[in-house]
């Protein structure tokens, strides 16, 4: 990321994260309860490059995330490999294996491909902060809390475009350090 004096010091986190307002919700797994079936759904009907794993759609706490790349290369080796998993199999990132119907699919249990601590910024976190900290860790992305409940995410394409518009200028002239 280019240097500091580029950037505008009173934006804060939630004026550069995804969603937008008017954007779809952001994309989510939750920790049990979804099929292969709906994971490989969702997968499929975005272009994310990873997805942010919550308790539940209800209380929308943060457990961990994945990488688009790593569920697919687990769910595809798991189908061909481990014996009985189907799209209807659970998939699960808890630690403890699910109580389920003793005639369903054995799970498919995914907690070793997740991060267990992406790094996370407040929504009022300042954005000279949160490029300082992208800069300092190399990372990727940043999810993003209010109150302990995940509310979006800011990748370093966002933050390059943001610091492009406050420049005013092509986002593709600023260069990736
Ligand atoms: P990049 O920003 O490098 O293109 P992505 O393809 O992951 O990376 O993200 C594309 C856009 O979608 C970004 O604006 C990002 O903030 C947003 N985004 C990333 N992951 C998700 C997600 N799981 N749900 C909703 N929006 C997301």
């Amino acid at each position: 990321l280019e240097p500091k004096e580029e950037f505008d010091h009173s934006s804060l986190a939630v004026d550069v994260m995804r969603p937008r307002r008017s954007d779809p919700a952001l994309a989510v797994l939750t920790q049990e309860g979804m099929t292969v079936g709906e994971v490989e759904a969702l997968v499929d009907s975005t272009h994310y490059s990873g997805f942010p794993v919550v308790v539940s759609q209800e209380s929308q706490r943060l457990v961990g995330f994945v990488l688009r790349r790593d569920l697919l290369i687990s769910i595809d080796n798991a189908r061909k490999r481990q014996e009985g998993v189907v799209s209807a199999s659970q998939v699960v990132f808890t630690e403890h294996a699910p109580s389920q119907a003793p005639d369903a699919p054995p799970p498919l249990r995914l907690r070793g491909i997740m991060d267990l601590s992406p790094f996370t910024v407040t929504d009022h976190t300042p954005m000279d902060i949160t490029v300082d900290i992208f800069r300092k860790l190399g990372l990727r992305q940043c999810l993003v809390t209010h109150n302990g409940r995940l509310l979006g995410i800011i990748t370093k394409k966002d933050i390059l475009k943001h610091m492009a518009q406050i420049a005013n200028r092509d986002p593709d002239s600023i260069l990736f350090n």
